[in-house]
């Protein structure tokens, strides 16, 4: 059996809800024996129930199939360098309860995992749900997480060098465990949100500390060939441009980050000196002309790089967020008019400001490792 066969079943019924096996036939375009297969290891592991209900041409009505109400659930972790966050949603991705806690910096890791732990259990009990019913956990990392998502291979912050594999995790919490990379699992989160089609193509661009992306492919996480793909930050975008922290030079993350942009109006302004992205945004609302002057030339190396990858990816629909999001309405039409002059007329797409909130990580967290543990149980 495909594995992505059952989760597409799963998902028709969770979009359709109360649909017959022969329904499901005809919208997925798999046989009804490969249906049939596939529904019956969904029942074995209560994740659908059959309910006899609906309309029937005389007789009994026909067996229609539901998700179960009473389950599958499942949490998402994100775990950030001061913070970590947790949700738990229901079988239609909905967030049922969120709980944030405050980390020292630098935390041990034996801390940290309890951490987790304790807010799994937190979690559960304040969603009143059986532990049995929760099917995974999924953890949201800084950093590249590998293909079979199990480490962590590398990291911009050192402290998570030591970081477990799942299957310790899985071990400790007693329920499967899955990693992505954080920018991953906010598209992941942003494509749930906005209800996108099942054939659209979303590429999300955080701009923050560093510059990450996040690409779904016909509701898939795109992650290359070993989970490396679009560290979109290390493109380069001004040849001899300031050397970045990767050892290059020019790359979008040493012209284009929150850090940058902040220098870089420090760096021309003789008084005012300012420390965040939102004191920038008040300057520019009130007209401030060097205000002005970085953002539009942030607008102008964010549209290259959105440019750029749109020429690779021919993407449906951009979005744009993370740190920066606070000027990102004081720029968006900058960046839109010289997105169009750099793309090809063929690639001309959407670019919209990401919906995201601080708990989009461990949402597209959470919905990923329900998707993998369904597609596991093959
Ligand atoms: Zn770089």
């Amino acid at each position: 059996m495909d594995p992505r066969n059952l989760l597409l079943v799963f998902k028709t019924v969770q979009k359709k809800n109360l649909i017959s096996r022969t329904d499901i036939s005809k919208i997925t375009h798999l046989s009804e024996s490969t249906v049939s297969r596939c529904v019956s290891r969904l029942l074995e592991k209560s994740i659908l129930v059959e309910k006899r209900v609906g309309k029937s041409s005389g007789g009994r009505p026909p067996i229609l199939l539901d998700v179960n109400n009473e389950g599958p659930f499942s949490v998402g972790v994100e775990v950030g360098e001061t913070h970590v966050d947790a949700v738990i949603i229901n079988a239609f991705y909905k967030i049922l309860r969120n709980e944030s806690r405050v980390i020292p910096k630098g935390i041990e890791m034996n801390s940290l995992i309890k951490e987790i732990h304790d807010m799994l259990t937190s979690l559960i009990s304040s969603a009143k749900i059986q532990k049995d019913r929760i099917t995974s956990l999924g953890l949201g990392l800084p950093g590249i997480v590998s293909k079979d998502q199990k480490h962590l291979l590398l990291t911009p912050n050192s402290h998570f060098e030591t970081f477990p594999s799942s299957d310790v995790l899985q071990r400790i919490l007693g329920i499967p465990v899955f990693y992505d990379n954080g920018a991953n699992l906010m598209v992941f989160s942003e494509y749930h949100l906005n209800k996108l089609s099942t054939d659209s193509i979303l590429l999300g661009v955080i701009v923050g500390t560093g510059i990450g992306a996040g690409l779904v492919v016909r509701e898939e996480i795109f992650r290359g060939s070993n989970g490396a793909s679009l560290e979109v930050g290390h493109t380069v975008i001004m040849p001899d441009g300031p050397e970045c922290r990767c050892g290059r030079h020019g790359c979008a993350e040493a012209l284009a980050s929150v850090p940058k942009l902040i220098e870089s109006y420090n760096a021309k302004s003789d008084d005012v000196k300012i420390t965040s992205i939102r004191e920038l945004h008040e300057l520019f609302s009130k007209g401030d002309t060097l205000a002005k002057e970085v953002l539009g030339q942030e607008a102008r190396y964010l549209a290259l790089l959105l440019a750029n990858l749109a020429n690779i990816v021919n993407p449906s629909r951009i979005f744009i967020g993370g740190e920066i999001t606070p000027v990102l309405p004081d720029i968006i039409e900058q960046i839109r008019k010289h997105f169009s002059t750099q793309v090809l007329p063929t690639n001309t797409c959407d670019i919209k400001i990401s919906k995201l909130d601080q708990v989009s990580i461990a949402h597209g967290a959470a919905i990923m490792a329900m998707e993998k543990e369904i597609e596991s149980y093959f």
